[in-house]
Order: structure tokens, then sequence, then C-alpha cells
């Protein structure tokens, strides 16, 4: 079931009775289709500090065709006829804070921001570069770069009508690595994501021969692929080129084999939470395939239900799924060396799992512990050069959430940021994003897609 109360509020009559009552007024977000332009018009970004990713942020936006802008210097009324000068629009605002050393630096943020954020299109996108606080040089330095996480996330929530901002915290060293993440960042395939904070690593990028199809020649598996969040996993991954294997339950075969179809991909039926699972995956890839390059652990359910009162019997089900079998097929197809070098594991995780919630113990120890893995698996795959990541939806709207009781179904909604539910696809694309070759810096991250809910921030 879609967001009415969002298509009800895009609505003429809608929009007036929302404004007349004060209510959420969730912007219409721009979501990306192919062929679409990186911006829709210029970055204005900020040389104020003395960056040392400037430069890099320039080459980038020149290859995408993107105008880049530096602050002009105000024109004089006289110079202008006497009249005020007509403010330049931007697609988005960048601010490359890596020179950023002290509390009087960050006063660069304050004025860059306050002067140019008018100038922000709707569905704008603002995008703050830093240091990780660890490599910065001094306490004093680490304590600004830290302050820029609190300053952008701030920032995200206030600049409404569809833009979102992000802190990308550049590795000395990665800086050659930005391309993918600033490309996924300010285009229209990240429209639900906002306030996040993402590290970057120095590692040996390989360049996608053509953006729009940055995974062709990958194969890639994606469980719970027969609806929700993990078919529309397929379908993004396989627009951006990939060869897909889609997994699912026995019982949803009909609604698999659709999926399988539409993508060009293979089905395989099975009960992922048997132990005998792996062993069948690792058969059907190295029998078709001969290997998988990107693993998407999606498959996953809930048995809501408090502690006092939770089965043994519900309390294993959603810890062998959501969790165990996620170890034991991923143990497995490294143990057969069908994961290649730059290879991508993606776990979806949820926001219950960073936050907690009442009702899901088991659930939130499962997402927890997808987290644990994403972060465990990141260094120790590092020397494989394989990237493991988890992703945490907020509110999608999916089969899962349509079985939620209506007053915290519309809850859920509109608890970020945006004010709307995300959809699948805003998932998928987070993916897609690192799973792409372009993401070989990004590892052991949790990437948020949820509007920056107030849960879990
Ligand atoms: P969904 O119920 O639509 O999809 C889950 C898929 O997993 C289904 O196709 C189901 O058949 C499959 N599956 C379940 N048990 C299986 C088993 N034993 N073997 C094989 N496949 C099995 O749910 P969704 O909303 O698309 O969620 C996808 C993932 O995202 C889940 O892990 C979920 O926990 C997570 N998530 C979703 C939301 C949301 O708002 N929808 C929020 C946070 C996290």
């Amino acid at each position: 079931m879609g967001d009415r109360y969002a298509s009800f509020a895009h609505s003429g009559p809608g929009r007036a009775l929302v404004r007349r009552f004060g209510l959420p007024e969730p912007p219409r977000l721009h979501r990306y289709t192919p062929g679409d332009p990186l911006l829709s018009g210029p970055a204005l970004i900020s040389t104020a500090t003395g960056g040392r990713v400037t430069s890099m942020i320039s080459q980038v936006l020149s290859a995408a065709g993107v105008e880049r802008v530096a602050p002009a210097a105000p024109v004089p009324a006289q110079a202008n006829g006497g009249r005020p000068d007509r403010p330049r629009l931007h697609a988005a605002l960048i601010f490359d804070a890596t020179g950023v050393t002290d509390v009087e630096s960050l006063r660069g943020l304050h004025d860059f921001f306050r002067t140019h954020l008018s100038s922000l299109y709707p569905n704008g996108r603002v995008l703050v570069l830093g240091l990780p606080p660890a490599a910065a040089d001094g306490i004093g330095a680490a304590a600004a770069q830290e302050a820029l996480t609190g300053f952008t996330r701030s920032l995200a929530k206030e600049l409404g009508r569809g833009s979102t901002a992000h802190l990308v915290q550049v590795t000395p060293g990665a800086e050659e690595n930005l391309a993918g993440t600033l490309r996924f960042l300010l285009s229209s395939r990240s429209a639900y994501l906002s306030g996040q904070v993402l590290h970057l690593q120095p590692a040996q990028v390989t360049t996608p021969a053509d953006w729009h199809r940055p995974l062709a020649g990958k194969v890639a598996l994606v469980t719970g692929a027969a609806g929700g969040i993990g078919a529309a996993t397929a379908e993004v991954l396989a627009r951006d080129g990939a060869e897909l294997v889609c997994a699912d339950q026995p019982g949803h075969g009909d609604s698999l084999a659709a999926v399988a179809n539409r993508v060009g991909g293979t089905a395989l039926q099975l009960d992922l939470a048997d132990p005998a699972a792996a062993q069948r995956i690792n058969e059907h890839l190295a029998g078709q395939y001969g290997q998988v390059d990107i693993v998407v652990h999606n498959a996953g359910i809930t048995r809501d239900r408090q502690l006092a009162t939770l089965s043994g019997t519900d309390w294993q089900a959603v810890l062998e799924l959501d969790l165990a079998a996620v170890v034991r097929i991923t143990e497995g197809l490294l143990d057969d060396g069908l994961v290649p070098e730059q290879g991508r594991i993606v776990m979806v995780s949820s926001l219950a799992g960073l936050a907690g919630k009442a009702g899901q113990t088991h659930y939130a120890a499962a997402k927890a512990g997808l987290i644990g893995l994403a972060r465990a698996w990141a260094p120790a795959l590092q020397p494989r050069e394989v990237t493991a990541n988890a992703v945490v939806p907020g509110f999608i709207d999916t089969p899962l959430t349509a079985q939620l009781p209506k007053v915290p179904r519309e809850f859920g909604r509109r608890m970020n940021s945006l004010s709307q539910a995300g959809r699948p696809g805003d998932v998928a694309e987070a993916i897609a994003w690192l799973a792409s070759p372009g993401s070989a810096g990004v590892t052991g991250q949790v990437v948020r897609v949820c509007g920056q809910s107030i849960i879990g921030a």
C-alpha cells in the first residue's frame, strides 16, 4: 500500500487543506530515472577554508558535465544600474571542510551556508566534506571535525523542500575514491537519504566505464527477491547492468519467477533458514556463473511480541533467518572462493537494530548483529578488496509494513525530515551504490535510508 497521505498532500485540494490545518507537508521527491543528469543545475563550491579535496570535487563534477561556480563577490549596486543583483540558484552547495582545524575556522560554514542556502533548488543537495576526527591534526582539529557531524545533521533537518545534506569524512589517501560517493549523494538516486555521515577509506577503485551501467559484467545474488525491497533491489541492480540470481522461499515461486523474468535472471527457491541452503546456493552459483560479485542479504521476517510472552520458536525463527543464515551463507561463499576480489556484501538491517523497539527484542538483536557483521567483515575482508556494509531502511512501504496497524503505520511514515515513507527502490539505490566498483572505499559502514528518521539518530 502506498503513502496515500503524501499523494493527497500533493494534490490541489489536499495541499490547501494540509496548509490550512498546519499538517505535515511531505515534499515531492525527485527520484532517479535512467538518463537523468547528475544535477539539474550548477553546484556552488566553497573555497573558504582551503580544503584538500576541492580540486577532486571539481574534477568529478566536470567529468559529469556539472557547471561549477565559486561564491561571487557581492556586485556593487551602481554596477547593476542601481537594481539589486538577481540571485543565482544552485542545485548543490558543497563545502570542503577538510581544512577546518579549529573552532574559529568553523565560522566559514556559517558564513557560506547562511549566505547561500536560499539559492538552493528544491530537491537540492548539500555536501560537507571533512576528515575522520581520528585523522585530524591535534585535539582542537579533531573536535572541529567532529563538530561537522552535528552541523550537517542539524542542517539536514532545516532544509525542507526535499533537499538533503550529508557529511563525507575523507581519510587522507582516499581523495581519489570520491567520485562514486559524490555521484550517488548528489544525484536523485539518494532522494530518500539525508543527514548521513559517511566514511571514505583509501582503496583500489575501478572507475566504471559507463556510470549509467556500473555493474555491467557483475553477478549479484539477492535474497528475499520475490517482493518488497528485494524485488526492487533485483530490478535496480539489473538496470545498472548486473546479472541476477533471485532467491526466495518455496511458496513464493510465482512472484519470484515474475521478478527473475523481469530482470532476465535466474530464480532459486529455497528456505534460507535451512542449514542446507548455503550448499544449494553455492552449487547454483558455481554451476551457472562461476562466481558471485555482489551478495545482498535482504530476506528477513518479524514475529513481533514482547519478550515476556515471546516463544522460543519465534525467537529461533527470527534469529535463524535474519542473522544465522547470513553468516552461514556468506561463509560458505567465501570458503568456496565464489566471491572474487572487489566483491561486495550488503546486509539489510533495520532501525530497530540501532534504536531497539518494544516487541522486537529478537528482530532487533538479529538486525544489530548484521551491523556487527559488517563492522567485523570489513577489516577481515579488506586484504581481498571485498567490502561489507549494512543498509538500514527506515519506514519503507512494502508488504511487511502494510501489516502494521494504521496508527503506528502513519506515525512511522511521518517521523523523519522528509515527512514521508520511503519506497523499496530508495533502499535498492543505496544497495546499488554500495555494490558498485566506485564504492571500494566504503566498507564497514551503516547507511540509513530513512529520510533522516528521528528514531535511532
Ligand atoms: P518483505 O516481507 O516484503 O520481503 C521479505 C522477503 O523475504 C519475502 O519475499 C519473503 O518471502 C522472504 N523470506 C522470508 N522468509 C524466507 C525464508 N525462510 N527463505 C527465503 N526467503 C524468505 O519485506 P521487506 O519490507 O521488503 O523487507 C526486506 C528486508 O528489509 C527485511 O530484512 C526487513 O527486515 C528489512 N527492513 C524493512 C523495512 C521496511 O520498512 N519495509 C524496514 C527496516 C528493515
